[in-house]
């Protein structure tokens, strides 16, 4: 039996080794380490492979964020609505650039945020939501973009965990994750579905004027090498990162449709146990699962993780404190019990091993583990 881990980059390395290696060398060999024409490259792609204008690539995902946030001119305590279950980035990029990050709850059973609050969120102060597609499915953007159509508000995606997500609206019309609102960001960290050797990430948007302001932002505020016309950061994505999205760019889909068969295959097992809630998949979106999280019903989640670890079965929390719990954040005022599913879900869910190169084996041993768990507990 292999080892089991949470994502195994190397496995998955291993499989296009020399096309990775000699994108690597021709980088080296060129020593173009910076702005290469590997990037330049890498956005034409991105660009292509999502139908936008245009792809920004930047030092990583949080980056991405605080650049698309940058953009938009907003004034100390101006506030952005975000959800309230997330990873920390989101929250992070808003503060960090002075502004007040406004939570809403969770949708219970996508995890993404309830659209039912937004709108309750919004003061005369709001210029943006940033609506987070956690694990890989879109949140409900029909509802977030005519929301913010009707209050005048910019839309931001973090689409870092749903690159190849697509979503359609009720007309018909698909479009993929990052490029639905005014702006999108995504990373390229090295467990996200589309990860390079290192940090990297991206920001993409189907407006010109606000491409030519990121693009300025990311480079220390010029356009002109030593003309600096903003206060802007250094953000880059290196020429060797690049190259190597180049060509995992091309397995994306591929790697996307091996964490689909991972889930229905979880999905088939632990539908029918009580205990368990599945992922809920809605038909909005696809789902590429950059995690499967189950959530836990009356179970003790330290021992169901204990019994796994006993058998070699890594499980991940993402995530165990809602941002307005988190000491980092407590100035925002929030108290326990301002969202509640945020702090149920914190409470409840667990995430299983899944990545591209899991085999059939192991997702045996790892449902029958799960299931040998809840017998015994009975
Ligand atoms: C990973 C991630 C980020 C940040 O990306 P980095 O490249 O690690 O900075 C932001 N938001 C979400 C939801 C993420 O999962």
């Amino acid at each position: 039996m292999k080892k089991l881990h949470m994502v195994d980059l190397f496995g998955q390395y291993k499989k296009i080794k020399p096309e990775i290696d000699a994108a690597i060398h021709s980088v080296i060999d060129s020593s173009a380490f910076i702005n290469g024409n590997e990037v330049k490259e890498f956005q034409k792609n991105l660009e292509t492979y999502l139908s936008v204008s245009h792809v920004i690539t930047c030092g990583n995902g949080t980056d991405a964020l605080q650049l698309a946030l940058m953009a938009l001119d907003l004034q100390p305590g101006d506030e952005v609505i975000t959800t309230a279950f997330t990873f920390v980035a989101t929250v992070e990029a808003i503060s960090i650039l002075r502004l007040k990050p406004v939570l809403v709850d969770a949708n219970p059973e996508t995890f993404n945020i309830d659209i039912n609050q937004i709108e309750r969120a919004i003061s005369q102060k709001t210029k943006a939501i940033i609506p987070v597609h956690l694990f890989g499915q879109c949140a409900n953007m029909e509802e977030i973009m005519d929301i913010a159509a009707r209050h005048n508000l910019y839309v931001i995606e973090d689409a870092a965990q749903a690159l190849g997500s697509q979503y359609m609206f009720s007309n018909g019309l698909t479009k993929k994750a990052g490029v639905i609102g005014h702006i999108g960001c995504t990373s390229f960290f090295p467990s996200k579905n589309l990860g390079c050797f290192g940090d990297g990430g991206a920001v993409f948007t189907n407006n010109h004027e606000l491409a030519q302001k990121i693009r300025c932002i990311a480079n220390h505020g010029s356009k002109i090498k030593y003309f600096h016309e903003t206060v802007g950061i250094n953000s880059r994505l290196d020429t060797i990162q690049a190259a190597i999205l180049n060509v995992k760019l091309k397995y994306l889909d591929q790697y996307n449709t091996a964490r689909g068969k991972v889930a229905d295959f979880y999905d088939s097992a632990f539908s029918n146990i009580p205990q368990l809630t599945i992922p809920r998949r809605r038909n909005y979106s696809t789902h590429i699962f950059h995690q499967y999280t189950l959530r836990l019903n009356g179970i003790n989640r330290s021992e169901f993780i204990k019994y796994l670890s006993e058998k070699n079965i890594p499980t991940m929390i993402y995530y165990p404190v809602p941002m307005h719990l988190l000491t980092a954040y407590s100035s925002l005022g929030y108290k326990k019990g301002d969202f509640p599913i945020a702090e149920k879900l914190s409470e409840d869910v667990v995430s299983l091993p899944i990545h591209t190169e899991i085999t059939g084996s192991s997702l045996e041993l790892i449902a029958s583990s799960v299931v040998q768990f809840l017998s015994n507990i009975k």
